[in-house]
Formats: C-alpha cells, structure tokens, sequence
C-alpha cells in the first residue's frame, strides 16, 4: 500500500549541530525537492542514490543553505518510496526553515514514527523488524545495540518463523486426524505428535526463560550498595565511577538522597544506586532518603553488602542486609587498611547460597575497589543466565507478550494430546499460538496495534 502524500521530517535532533538531515518521502518528494534546489543536476534527472551538491532555496527563490541532496527512488529506499534527504547545516533555524518551505511546497508533516511505519507498509521490515529501530535509538550500551541490530537484520524474524513451520506442520498432522481419523499413517501416533509439541513448547520455553536475563543486558542491570551508614559506600561509589559523584562526609547519614550511576561491563551497562546509610534515628530528611533507599535496594538485580572490615557486625549491618534479602549478593568488607591482619573476619550476615562474590575492599586507596570491580564482573553471569549474548533477543514488551501467549497455547495443546483430548481442541490451541507468533512480526495484527507501536517513535524516524 503506497501512501498518497508526501511527508517530511527533521530525521536529527534539533539543537545545535554542524549538519541536520531533513527526511521527504512520498511521491512528490523528488518534485518538491527539484522545486527548491538549485544544483548542476536537478534531482528530478538525477539517478537513485545519488548525492547532489547546490544551494536549497526559500520561498523567494533566494539561497537558505548550501545543501547536500541525496536521492532514492522507489522501491530501493528506507520507506520504499521516493526518498530525498537533505543534509543543511544544523541548529535550530535553518532546519525549521527547510521544512516549513517544504511544507508549502506540498510536502506533510510526519508523525512520530511516519518513515518506519511506511517502510513496514510497503514491506521493507516486518513489526519486530520495526520495532527493533525504535530500540536502536534507544539503546544505551553496546549490547542493547547488538540485540538491536541482530533483530533489525531479522534473527527474530527468522526464529519466529522457524518455530512456525514446525507448528504448521504439527497442525496439519492434527487436523488430518480430525477431517480423515481413518487415513492418518500409524507411525505418527499420538505419543508422536505429543512429543513433537513439547519438542517445540520446549524450545519456546527457553526463549522465554532468557527473557529476564535478556532485557537486563538490554536495558542495564540494577545493583545497589547497602549497608549501615559510614561503611564507605559513597566512597566504594565514587572509586568504581572514577570520580567524585557521590558525597563523602565524615558524620555518618551524609548520604540523604539516592545515587545512581553507571559503568559498563563488557558492553553491558550496570546502573549502581548508592543507598542512604540505614540508621537509627535517622532525622526526616534523611528518612526520606532511607525509603527511596529502601526502594532502590528492594528492586536491584544485584545488591553489593559493604560491611566494615575493621569493625564487627551488628544489628544495622543484618538489618541492611535484610532489605536485600532474596537477591544474589556481592559483600564488600570495606576499611579493610584498617583492620588488624589477624583479627579473622567475621560471617557476613546473608544465607551463603545468595553471596556470588566475596571480597576486601579500600575503597579510599588508588586501585583499591578493583576487587569489587572483578567480583561484579564475575556476578554477571549469575544475573543475566548462563546463555546470555546466545539468546534471540526481543526488543519490545509487545513481543515478549506475545511470545509468552504462544507458550501459553503451545502448554495447553501439549497437555491436551497427552490427555488424549479431541484433536479439535488441540488445533484451537495450536492455531493459537500461530496467531501469536505471527504477530511478533505484524501477521494478522490490526491498525490499532501498528499505531500504538509506531507512536512510540520520535519524529523524523
Ligand atoms: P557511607 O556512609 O557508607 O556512604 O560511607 P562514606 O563513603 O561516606 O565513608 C565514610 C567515611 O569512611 C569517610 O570518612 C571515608 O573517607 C571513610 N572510608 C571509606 N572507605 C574507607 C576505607 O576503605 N578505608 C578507610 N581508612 N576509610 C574509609
């Protein structure tokens, strides 16, 4: 389906750059830019993927800017239709005024979304396809990119639609039986056709499961540091981050508000709350403070116990430790310059089955929370699952949605052929879970549920 108009966009951000890119698509878009350019080569002669260099015009005919116009004609472009982009010098007047001359020239204003949704429309990606550029832009660290660009370039797609030729054929098997009981072949039994539904049930079952890993790896996995005030968590922060972001203070319950900051572990982004110290008689501001704490240590992935090592372990250091209590734990024995060698270290007060790493920290000497550094690093795997960077990544809650319906479907037709349940009902399930695949890539899905996705893009993509 071809759209009848023409639609143009900021495709930069607006602000100050050195150049801006202006987006027309549609079938006007070569004859609305040729209007407005002046060049050797009119864009209307030019061929597809050409890049033309002159002067893009005003209203009155005057040079705006010296432009960059490159052009692509239909079908081989990002939309599928006539394509020009107009490369301008960048900040905030000339781009706007590129696009309102374009505007009264003929050409629309997009909408959020307007480019990719057409480029979904004339077939150029499916929904996953489209909804992984969404999560391209977005995307922060350098494995919520590769994620993206593996979905971009169709690995989901491609796993979608291998697990739904599995499906069609099984489907077929069952509605053999329900339309001719008499002709189907005995070597494909029903234990058969059961083991060939949980055969594919099963390898859904464990595209879900990385699912939680996934989408950590994606979108950053939360740690927070806890532990009783005055143990060194600002300061265990700020060697980690390599600079001074956290404040560090003497009088214990400094730390009023929660920290957050980031580093990146072999491309994955690891978001560190540093927590206000959990302490008695905390004053109001500070109890403020300590809730948000609460919050932030409820909700990690991963919490870091700093404990001091030059001191013993008491009722503020269990009750800190009791804010994480189901989440797997790194402890941090912090101060340890200032322990006596040979004083022993007491039991850190969380179940051993929960401490994935162990170590000493000075968090106030050069190098010395390369430790933790380390001890984080081996924790990964224990937070994102073992198969993490194997896994088909999704890129939007939609598909993970979905993908979890399908599991849904495909358990309920598994149980039914193993209770010998009416073949009818097995199809239901299974053309079920069909549906549900297919709508991962945009098969079957209604206007509703394209807007919604494409709505969710910023202009000019
Ligand atoms: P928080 O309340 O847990 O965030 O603790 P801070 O990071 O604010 O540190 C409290 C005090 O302990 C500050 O005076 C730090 O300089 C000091 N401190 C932190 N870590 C160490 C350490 O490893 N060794 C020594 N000697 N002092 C430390």
């Amino acid at each position: 389906m071809l759209a009848n108009d023409t639609i143009v966009a900021l495709a930069t951000a607006p602000g100050e750059s050195a150049i801006a890119v202006t987006r027309l698509s549609g079938p006007d878009a070569i004859a609305i830019a040729s209007k407005l350019f002046r060049g050797r080569l009119s864009p209307a002669d030019s061929a597809s993927h050409r890049i033309l260099f002159g002067s893009f015009l005003g209203d009155d005919g005057s040079p705006l800017d010296s432009v960059l116009l490159s052009v692509f004609r239909s079908p081989r472009s990002y939309t599928g239709e006539d394509v020009v982009e107009i490369s301008s010098h960048g900040g905030t007047a000339i781009p706007r005024a590129i696009v309102d001359v374009l505007v009264r020239a003929g050409a629309r204003a997009a909408r959020p979304g307007e480019f990719t949704e057409r480029a979904f429309r004339n077939g150029k990606l499916d929904l996953a396809q489209a909804e992984s550029v969404a999560a391209l832009i977005r995307a922060r660290s350098e494995r919520s990119l590769r994620a993206a660009m593996g979905a971009l370039g169709g690995s989901l797609s491609r796993r979608v639609a291998a697990v739904d030729s599995e499906l069609v054929e099984l489907l077929a098997e069952v509605e053999a039986r329900i339309d001719f009981p008499a002709d189907v072949s005995e070597a494909l039994n029903g234990v058969e056709l059961g083991r060939r539904c949980s055969r594919i049930a099963g390898s859904v079952r464990e595209w879900v499961e990385r699912i939680p890993g996934a989408r950590r790896a994606q979108e950053g996995v939360r740690a927070a540091l806890v532990g009783r005030a005055n143990v060194g968590k600002s300061s265990l922060l700020n060697a980690l981050v390599g600079y001074d972001r956290a404040i560090v203070d003497v009088d214990p319950g400094t730390t009023r508000d929660t920290v957050e900051e980031s580093i990146w572990i072999e491309g994955v982004e690891l978001r560190i709350a540093d927590t206000a110290g959990l302490r008695a008689g905390a004053d109001r501001v500070e109890g403020l403070g300590v809730a948000r704490s609460a919050r932030a240590a409820r909700d990690c992935d991963l919490a870091v116990l700093v404990l001091d090592r030059s001191d013993g372990v008491g009722d503020a250091d269990r009750e800190a430790a009791s804010w994480v209590e189901d989440r797997p734990v790194v402890v941090a024995w912090n101060k340890a310059d200032l322990s006596a060698g040979s004083v022993p270290r007491p039991r850190a007060p969380v179940s051993g089955a929960r401490i994935v790493e162990e170590v000493e920290t000075v968090a106030v000497r050069p190098g010395g929370a390369e430790s933790l550094l380390g001890a984080l690093r081996s924790a990964m795997p224990r937070v994102l699952g073992e198969h993490v960077g194997e896994e088909i990544a999704t890129t939007s809650v939609r598909q993970e949605g979905l993908l979890m319906e399908a599991l849904a479907a495909l358990e309920r037709a598994e149980a039914g052929l193993g209770a010998d349940q009416s073949y009818d009902l097995i199809a239901v399930d299974l053309a079920d879970a069909r549906r549900a695949l297919g709508e991962i890539v945009g098969r079957g899905v209604d206007d509703d549920v394209t807007a919604a996705v494409f709505a969710r893009f910023c202009i000019g993509k």
